[in-house]
């Protein structure tokens, strides 16, 4: 049976923020798979598909340890904020291994990495497009000594689109899947739905890699499916506002572009002015902001490079 716990982490005003979470098996159980979804509380089909994926599960099914934390950043999730904590307004994956002496954010990470980062086995952390984002279903890893462990995981989970994250040119630092395999914990974020929105779809692609990934782990029995064609990425480039304004995006998510192709124009409000934003080099849309606005050094587009 899973049991029900609480993480009581010390709030803004004294009182405490209680996430909750699940645990399933023992220390002395097989190997320790940790799950996180909501770290951003508005990415619903990734917090949904942690809860059904608890609600489903039989006792006899767990042959190793899990802990699944279905909304990390609660919050983030009552609030409806949209990447940031809502008390210093910063970005949780921004801020692992945390800082127990920084800012509520720092704190709220330092807290959540030492209770279930740093002693795991495994790390899946499931996110979607938030609410201004739209987004092609993806998976990533780090470069770094785990990396062919991260690979595989990636690939089990079974969506097309694989980033690796390479060191040089890191577009961000101190999200939970760079800070585990920095200590030796191999680990991807997951990324399936989009707008902030509760599509069934996108929750079964987060249900279907999570149950295949604990199966091919060895955490779930039950025979794992056999990994579908993907394609790897090596690195990002992500184009940003380089002053805020009207965003309209050229194509959908998923798109292939070449170098110099439009990606969208940034214009300002009146309609008076617009600049065309062109791809730098070739590259996939992964993801984009859908949103037409977009502040100052605000991102526009993610492009995944070949
Ligand atoms: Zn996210």
């Amino acid at each position: 049976m899973a049991a029900k716990q609480i993480l009581s982490i010390p709030g803004p005003d004294g009182s405490g923020v209680e996430v909750p979470y699940f645990e399933f098996g023992t220390s002395n159980s097989g190997p320790h798979l940790t799950v996180f979804a909501g770290i951003h509380g508005a990415e619903y089909s990734s917090i949904a598909a942690a809860k059904q994926f608890v609600s489903e599960l039989k006792d006899d099914e767990v042959v190793g340890r899990l802990t699944v934390v279905p909304i990390v950043n609660v919050l983030s999730f009552w609030a409806r904020t949209a990447f940031v904590v809502p008390v210093d307004n910063q970005n949780l994956n921004r801020a692992f291994p945390g800082n127990p002496q920084g800012s509520f954010t720092d704190i709220y990470a330092f807290q959540i990495f030492e209770k279930f980062i740093r002693n795991t086995d495994y790390l899946l952390d499931m996110h979607a497009g938030d609410i201004p984002e739209s987004l092609e279903p993806f998976t990533i890893f780090e470069e770094s000594s785990v990396e062919a462990k991260s690979l595989a995981m990636a690939k089990s989970y079974g969506i097309k689109h694989i980033v690796r994250q390479r060191q040089a040119g890191l577009v961000v630092a101190g999200s939970t899947s760079a800070t585990a395999a920095a200590i030796g914990i191999p680990a991807i974020i997951a990324e399936s739905g989009e707008n902030g929105i509760l599509d069934p779809v996108a929750v079964e692609r987060h249900l279907r890699g999570l149950r295949n990934l604990a199966r091919t782990l060895g955490v779930l029995n039950g025979e794992p499916f056999a990994g579908s064609p993907n394609i790897l990425y090596d690195g990002w480039n992500w184009l940003r506002a380089e002053s805020a304004g009207w965003w309209q995006p050229a194509h959908k998510t998923g798109t292939d572009v070449k170098a110099g192709d439009l990606l969208g124009t940034l214009g300002d409000v009146w309609g008076d002015s617009q600049t065309e934003i062109r791809a730098p080099q070739d590259g996939t849309v992964l993801f984009q902001t859908s949103s037409p606005a977009v502040s100052e050094n605000g991102i526009l587009v993610g492009l995944a490079l070949r």
